[in-house]
């Protein structure tokens, strides 16, 4: 198997460790032409910074690209920034980047200052699982074909749509690799 992993900012090293320990080749997707390289069997949007991510993928005519290989069905996993790129909507932020997702995302919903937190909670499918978020956005509703997966104080903070996958929180930056696992059991179903 292996996992593409969006490496134009943000915590992409912490998603490839995280799939070496699971055994999972990856691949480092840093501009348009890497999109088309090789195979891969999924794909991973890192955390970051989405305003700057999305640009990146702007400036580099990566876009649609992404967005038409998602709509294709590839699987796809948005952490945090990622969790944003994907949203058809978001409450705060009139910039809309891949739009591939039944979700309206709240960006930097815990407030800047104390927006970094962590805690554990039931994730479903998974189990319950650390989260760490660092000024991390949540979902404010689901709607269409989007499902919500966990919630913390009420609120959603991940969600499922057929291929695509959204986390508001970082596993990535925790021992925990089960919802990688998830993810990874995505794939060719
Ligand atoms: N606050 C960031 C944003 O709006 C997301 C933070 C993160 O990815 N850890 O893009």
């Amino acid at each position: 198997m292996r996992i593409a992993v969006l490496c134009l900012q943000g915590a992409f090293i912490e998603h490839i460790r995280m799939l070496g320990k699971l055994g999972a080749e990856t691949f480092e997707i840093r501009q348009r032409r890497d999109l088309f390289s090789r195979s891969y069997d999924g794909l991973i949007i890192p955390g970051g910074e989405s305003t700057v991510m999305g640009k990146l993928l702007g400036d580099l005519g990566m876009t649609d690209d992404v967005r038409n290989m998602i709509k294709s069905g590839t699987p796809v996993f948005g952490t945090c920034a990622g969790l944003i790129l994907l949203a058809k909507e978001i409450e705060n932020d009139s910039r809309i980047c891949l739009g591939t997702m039944d979700i309206t995302a709240r960006r930097n919903a815990y407030g800047r200052q104390l927006g970094s937190f962590a805690c554990t909670a039931e994730m479903k499918g998974v189990g319950t699982v650390p989260m760490t978020f660092i000024r991390a956005p949540y979902i404010e509703r689901v709607y269409g074909g989007a499902e919500a997966l966990a919630t913390v104080d009420g609120h959603i903070v991940a969600a499922r749509q057929d291929n695509q996958l959204a986390t508001a929180f970082h596993p990535e930056l925790t021992d925990d690799t089960r919802v990688h696992e998830y993810f990874l059991g995505m794939i060719g179903k």
